[in-house]
């Protein structure tokens, strides 16, 4: 392991039984307050991507935007949001996925993508895959171009990679 990944991990805060019992939340606040590691996962993600040709970055709300934001900005790609039911104002096409009880739904605009565009798709943590999943739906009604998911941590035993086959899943860190 290099010292970049312990860091990484040492400053990603454990809280658990957040949002609910049995579930030990990621808290990437703490990474997000000190700037020469925020800067340091900007420079690896964007390292892993420029050759890449990436166009546009899908980004999952919402902590998704940060990391997103940031990787775009450093690819000099374009971001489309990717938001929860309800939020954004345009034309949308929308993706249903499971949740533990019952369902959520998110949307995209219609034509934040036009068919071909290059596109990564950017969230703080990998789960289930659930989310990543429905928003791959989302690029691929409008024809986008799927290049791979980049998270900033994993969570190995929950399988997410599995979830996503078919295309490249990159994260930072492990557990
Ligand atoms: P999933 O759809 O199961 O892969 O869940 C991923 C989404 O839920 C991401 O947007 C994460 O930010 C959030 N999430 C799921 N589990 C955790 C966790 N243990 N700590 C922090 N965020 C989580």
């Amino acid at each position: 392991m290099t010292k970049i990944h312990d860091d990484l991990i040492l400053a990603v805060r454990d809280v658990p039984d957040f949002p609910k019992k049995g579930i030990l939340f990621k808290d990437i606040t703490t990474l997000l307050t000190r700037g020469d590691l925020f800067r340091k996962v900007i420079d690896e993600f964007a390292n892993h991507y420029k050759s890449k040709k990436i166009d546009k970055i899908v980004g999952i709300e919402s902590r998704g935007f940060i990391f997103g934001s940031a990787l775009a900005y450093k690819l000099g790609a374009g971001l489309v949001p990717v938001r929860k039911k309800g939020k954004l104002p345009h034309k949308t096409v929308t993706a249903t996925y499971q949740l533990e009880y019952g369902t959520d739904t998110l949307e995209m605009h219609e034509d934040a993508l036009t068919p071909g565009t290059n596109v990564l798709i950017v969230d703080d943590l990998l789960a289930t895959g659930g989310t990543a999943k429905a928003t791959a739906e989302l690029v691929q009604k409008v024809g986008g171009s799927i290049v791979g998911y980049a998270f900033l941590i994993e969570l190995l035993f929950l399988k997410g990679r599995e979830t996503l086959k078919g295309h490249d899943v990159h994260s930072l860190i492990q557990y």
